[in-house]
């Protein structure tokens, strides 16, 4: 997936420059928000980012919810955000990845968990 194949969730008819590194949200430079050389699409998420670290992004939504289930199964709290929730990615017919962030300090936990289920390719 390549930012450039959708237009600015914000700005119809503007390409995006980047996808936000928390919800895979299709942004323009205009409303990208800079952190640690990540691009974030509002201020919410990149204070997200300094307070959970990404466990890793999958290939299909469905991937992502076994692994919140897993880590959840396993006492680690997890979020999800797809790809699909975004206007402009469903305009563009695709649908697929996701993204699953936990509290920072629990990625050691979280990793060693999907490790074990074999969830982590
Ligand atoms: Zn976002
Ligand atoms: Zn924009």
């Amino acid at each position: 997936m390549i930012a450039s194949d959708f237009d600015c969730e914000n700005h119809a008819g503007v390409r995006a420059a980047a996808l936000c590194a928390v919800c895979l949200k299709p942004i323009c430079g205009d409303c990208a928000i800079e952190e640690e050389r990540e691009l974030f699409c509002e201020d919410l998420h990149r204070t997200f980012s300094l307070t959970h670290e990404r466990v890793a992004t999958f290939s299909s939504p469905f991937e992502a919810d076994a692994v919140v289930t897993n880590l959840k199964s396993n006492g680690v709290e997890a979020q999800r955000f797809f790809f699909r929730d975004h206007l402009s990615v469903v305009l563009s017919g695709q649908r697929d990845s996701a993204t699953v962030y936990v509290e920072r300090g629990k990625l050691a936990a979280a990793t060693r968990t999907l490790n074990a289920l074999q969830l982590l390719s």
